[in-house]
């Protein structure tokens, strides 16, 4: 089922997850035993997130190096199979732009279609870590808006071949990323808010926010979209902070801020179960208030501390 017709038939806010793909050598019952209790809150659809290889130098025997291209996290559609048919839920893949050709990416999109999955979360992905700005394959697409109209077109029956006149019809629902704090290559939010109005009117059918951890950022994006004419269903992304190293990791990978009065309290704290407390009160915080203020889904990066995520969902749903 489409992810905006659970968000269409429900009467309350509704609750999902996402989950990375194990580390490589790593069965899929770790997923498992970290989704079980998660479970629970019978989440109508859980998204798996896409972790495109990594260049790294390997050393050889005769003392030089050879460049090879490691996948740390791969199985990202067999693992929303697998959860689909474990569990009886939805499952969202998420699909970038970077290393795929556009073939490729059609290749994966009837894999994902023939499968039964009918969500995507449509991204570009970012640079690989060791290039600086994102470079698109060639023959790939370079913005996310690219790889929607493809998944577009193939849910119109057009596929990149010329000779396939009327194909199979996919029939996908497409999500796609915004960012309360703005994207971090984009010069200001407006213009950010240009390229996410461009992408909903290309057809995305709802939004999931980046991470934040200050509730008005969210509550003012979201007004500042319905003023942009977007207005699709804006689905928060909530993580929690659970220790000190993350008050500077996280701005910096993920280009958000931490408010003063979490990144006070969890300066307090003395010892590591302080820092678990204090976020977990943070995110429970977050969650009754975005509850209460009517948000469709509450949307809960998992990685890491499980327990959080599940003493927090449990106080507020
Ligand atoms: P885009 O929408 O393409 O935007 C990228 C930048 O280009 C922005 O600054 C935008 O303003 C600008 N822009 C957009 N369109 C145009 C245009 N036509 N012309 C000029 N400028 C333009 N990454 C992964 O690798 N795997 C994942 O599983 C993953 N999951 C994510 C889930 C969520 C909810 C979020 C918020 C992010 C996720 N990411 C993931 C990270 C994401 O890939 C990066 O943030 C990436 O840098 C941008 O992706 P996007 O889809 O927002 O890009």
């Amino acid at each position: 089922m489409k992810v905006i017709d659970h968000i269409n038939q429900a009467k309350d806010t509704l609750v999902s997850f996402e989950v990375l793909p194990p580390l490589k050598g790593k069965t899929i019952n770790s997923l498992y035993h970290h989704l079980d209790p998660l479970m629970e809150f019978k989440p109508p659809f859980i998204n798996v997130t896409y972790h495109r290889s990594e260049s790294i130098f390997k050393k050889k025997t005769d003392g030089t190096f050879e460049k090879v291209e490691i996948r740390k996290r791969p199985g990202t559609v067999g693992i929303c199979a697998a959860i689909m048919n474990h569990y009886q839920v939805d499952a969202v893949p998420h699909l970038i732009c970077g290393g795929f050709t556009k073939r490729e990416t059609e290749d994966a999109l009837i894999d994902l279609s023939f499968l039964g999955i009918d969500n995507v979360l449509v991204l570009r992905g970012d640079a690989q870590k060791n290039e600086s700005t994102f470079e698109p394959e060639v023959n790939g697409n370079r913005y996310a808006i690219d790889l929607l109209k493809q998944v577009k077109n193939m849910n119109n029956g057009i596929y990149l071949e010329e000779d396939i006149r009327d194909g199979f019809r996919t029939n996908f629902c497409t999500a796609v990323a915004g960012y309360p704090e703005k994207h971090f290559e984009a010069p200001n939010l407006e213009s950010d808010l240009k390229y996410l109005k461009a992408k909903v009117d290309e057809g995305a059918e709802y939004v999931v926010t980046q991470m934040f951890f200050d509730n008005a950022k969210y509550f003012e994006f979201v007004d500042k979209c319905r003023a942009n004419g977007i207005n699709v269903p804006i689905i928060p992304g909530l993580k929690p902070i659970y220790n000190k190293k993350q008050l500077t990791v996280i701005p910096s990978i993920f280009h958000v801020d931490i408010p003063s009065e979490l990144l006070n309290e969890m300066n307090k704290a003395k010892s590591d179960q302080d820092c678990e407390k204090i976020g977990e009160e943070w995110l429970i915080y977050q969650s009754k208030e975005l509850k209460k203020a009517g948000v469709p889904v509450l949307h809960y990066y998992t990685l890491g501390k499980p327990k959080i995520i599940y003493n927090a969902v449990k106080e507020v749903f």
